[in-house]
């Protein structure tokens, strides 16, 4: 199985992808989660969509470590959602993520810092630590869709990330309609703040409701050009 090896990280991934056309994102999974056991860890934001990985990660591996980022900045909705989620899902392995406190008080004094440079509250809060976070694994899952938003339009189901780890995005090419259908079908509970217009959650001070029309992600950081925090773009973060 071409996960980890001596193969040179491009040829891997584009064996990866031509072996995973066309299969179903639990087809994906499930000899993902099995040969990369403990290696693996699902990223997950807790948020409109997220539901949908997390169960079948739970129903396939509920061992699988999954990585919670907590910005500190995030909704209490969010919190409580998290909570639940664990619990009605069964999952046995979360690990709540947190910025450094040191760095926060140092860099970001009086919690202000998205009000004046997005990027560089971004970094702190998620990116050095999501960093640090995924130092003891090979390969991390994202519920990325290439239907959220034109950047991620030709998002692959294998990539790398700067580190040279393998990144799987199972659900590429699921739409908004597969998502729902799969909420209905296995009757998952749903981010109390979708109802209130929110598609796309993430922190509170950076998420708006969707203009209608607009893609899942539209309402976050509206009226910047920023589209991403940066945990999925290829720039290092800065000496931690
Ligand atoms: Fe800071 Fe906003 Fe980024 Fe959250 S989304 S880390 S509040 S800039």
């Amino acid at each position: 199985m071409p996960y980890l090896n001596d193969m040179p990280l491009e040829a891997r991934i584009a064996l990866l992808n031509r072996r995973d056309a066309g299969k179903t994102a639990q087809d994906i999974l499930k000899p993902a989660l099995a040969l990369m056991t403990q290696k693996i860890a699902l990223v997950s934001s807790f948020g409109a969509e997220s539901a949908v990985l997390l169960h079948m990660v739970a129903q396939i591996a509920p061992k699988t470590p999954v990585l919670f980022i907590d910005t500190m900045k995030l909704f209490r909705a969010t919190l409580s959602y998290q909570k639940q989620l664990v619990n009605h899902l069964g999952l046995e392995n979360v690990e709540h993520i947190s910025p450094d406190p040191g760095r926060v008080f140092l860099q970001d004094t009086e919690g202000l810092l998205h009000q004046s440079n997005t990027d560089a509250c971004c970094t702190l809060r998620k990116v050095e630590p999501l960093h640090q976070a995924l130092a003891p694994f090979s390969a991390w899952i994202t519920g990325r869709k290439r239907h959220q938003s034109a950047t991620r339009a030709d998002l692959s189901i294998w990539e790398a990330d700067d580190a040279g780890r393998l990144k799987l995005n199972p659900l590429t090419h699921w739409s908004k309609q597969d998502i729902a259908a799969y909420f209905e079908t296995h009757n998952l509970p749903r981010h109390p703040l979708i109802e209130k217009g929110y598609p796309s959650i993430g922190c509170a001070p950076c998420t708006f409701r969707a203009p209608p029309g607009m893609n899942a992600r539209a309402g976050r950081w509206a009226g910047q050009s920023k589209t991403e925090c940066g945990i999925h773009l290829t720039v290092k973060p800065r000496n931690i």
